[in-house]
C-alpha cells in the first residue's frame, strides 16, 4: 500500500511548520501522497503543489471544513477539490467571516476576564487573521501564564470554558454539496473525536452518507488497534472509502509526524483508488 497522509496543517491555519518544512518532513518520512488540509482555508496551495512536485511527491488538493451539525461541531476533510472553483471561494469567504467574528467574540470574553489586548496579540501571534482556538491557547500559555494548552482549553476555550463561543459554521449538507460541486470527495474526519455514543455516531454517518459523503477517516495519528477496528467496521457497514492522516500540527512527543500515523487496514478501499481522487491528482501533475 502506498504511504499517504491526507490530513495535516500548516502555518496557514493552526499548524506550526511552514510548507517547506512540511514537504521536507514528508520526504524524509518517504511519504508518496499528500493532502494539506488547513482549517477552512486553501491559502497554502498552489505553493504547496510546487514544493511537493520538487520532491516527487503526489498531491491532492485538500481542506478541513468546520461544520455545524445541530449543536455538534464536526470536521469534514474535502479531497480533490478545485481550488479555483467560484463556489469553493464563496464558501471560504463565508467561513472566514464566521471565524473572524468568533475570534473577536472570544477575545472580548477573555478581555472581560482580565486578559488585555487579546485580539491584537492573537493576530500577531498567528501572522494572519484566520484565527483558531489553538492560537488563543498558545497566547494564553505564552503571555498570560496559563499552565498549558490543555488547561487553556479546559478553563477558557473548550465547551465548558469561560470564553467559549459556540461556532455557527456552514451546515453538513451544504458543506458536502460545496465539496462535491467543486469536484471533491467529502470525508468525515476523526469520527471518534466527537464524544458520541455508538448510536449517535451511526446516526451521524447515516446523515453524512445521505448528504453525499463518501469517505471515513479510519486512521487519525497514533491510535489504538481497537479504535481502528471500530471505525473500520463503520466503514464496511456504510460502504464508504477509507482515508488516513496524521492530523499533524507540530513536532511533539508521542504525536505522529507526516505519514507516521498507524496503518490503514488492508480490507478497506483506500480513497485514493476512487476515480475522482485519481483524476484530481493527475490534474495537479
Ligand atoms: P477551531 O477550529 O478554532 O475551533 O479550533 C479547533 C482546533 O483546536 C482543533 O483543530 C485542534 O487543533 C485544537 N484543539 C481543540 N481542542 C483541543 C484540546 N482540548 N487541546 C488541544 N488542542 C485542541
Ligand atoms: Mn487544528
Ligand atoms: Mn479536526
Ligand atoms: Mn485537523
Amino acid at each position: 500500500m502506498i504511504k499517504a497522509d491526507l490530513h495535516f496543517h500548516s502555518l496557514y491555519s493552526d499548524g506550526e511548520l511552514s510548507l517547506f518544512e512540511l514537504v521536507q518532513m514528508a520526504h524524509q518520512n518517504e511519504v508518496q501522497l499528500l493532502a494539506l488540509t488547513d482549517h477552512d482555508v486553501i491559502d497554502g496551495y498552489p505553493e504547496f503543489i510546487h514544493l511537493a512536485k520538487e520532491h516527487g511527491i503526489s498531491v491532492c488538493a485538500g481542506i478541513e471544513c468546520s461544520v455545524s451539525w445541530f449543536s455538534q461541531e464536526l470536521h469534514l476533510v474535502g479531497l480533490g477539490v478545485d481550488i479555483h472553483h467560484p463556489r469553493l471561494l464563496t464558501y471560504l469567504d463565508v467561513q472566514k467571516d464566521k471565524r473572524f467574528h468568533r475570534a473577536r467574540q472570544i477575545a472580548h470574553r477573555l478581555e472581560s476576564i482580565g486578559f488585555h489586548d487579546c485580539f491584537e496579540k492573537v493576530c500577531l501571534l498567528a501572522g494572519h487573521q484566520n484565527i483558531s482556538r489553538t492560537h488563543f491557547a498558545k497566547l494564553l500559555v505564552q503571555e498570560y501564564r496559563v499552565r498549558n494548552t490543555q488547561s487553556a482549553f479546559k478553563d477558557y476555550l473548550g465547551q465548558r470554558g469561560a470564553a467559549y463561543v459556540a461556532s455557527q459554521w456552514v451546515n453538513l449538507s451544504e458543506t458536502i454539496a460545496v465539496i462535491r460541486a467543486t469536484g471533491g470527495l467529502a470525508v468525515l474526519a476523526h469520527p471518534l473525536h466527537y464524544s458520541l455514543t455508538t448510536a449517535q455516531l451511526k446516526g451521524l454517518i447515516q446523515a453524512f452518507k445521505e448528504a453525499g459523503g463518501e469517505g471515513l477517516e479510519i486512521v487519525s495519528g497514533f491510535q489504538t488497534p481497537k479504535d481502528t477496528k471500530r471505525v473500520a467496521q463503520f466503514c464496511l457497514q456504510y460502504h464508504l472509502w477509507a482515508s488516513t492522516g496524521s492530523d499533524f500540527h507540530r513536532i511533539a512527543p508521542y504525536r505522529a509526524g507526516l505519514g507516521q500515523q498507524n496503518a490503514l487496514p488492508e480490507t478497506l478501499r483506500p480513497i485514493w483508488q476512487h476515480e475522482a481522487f485519481q483524476s484530481s491528482v493527475q490534474l495537479l501533475e
